[in-house]
């Protein structure tokens, strides 16, 4: 279990390098539920992510998608 702290230079398009394309993806989704959470009134008070709002909820779902869509990908 290595901290894999790849990162993308320059714009984000969709390079020919497939692993870094998945780990972009459920990186950028947990980005967008963190900062939907953080000014989120509902979601920032929420102990877990059942307790926030729909949003919230939509978006964590889509960067549990992302994360299961990723790591289908590794042997
Ligand atoms: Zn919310």
């Amino acid at each position: 279990m290595g901290a894999a702290t790849r990162q993308l230079d320059g714009p984000a398009d969709h390079g020919s390098w497939p692993v870094s394309v998945a780990e972009a993806d459920w990186q950028r989704a947990y980005r967008l539920w963190f900062e939907h959470a953080r000014g989120c009134e509902v979601c920032k008070r929420g102990a877990t992510v059942a307790q926030g709002c729909d949003e919230g909820q939509e978006l964590w779902g889509g960067y549990r998608l992302a994360r299961v869509g990723g790591g289908r990908q590794w042997p």
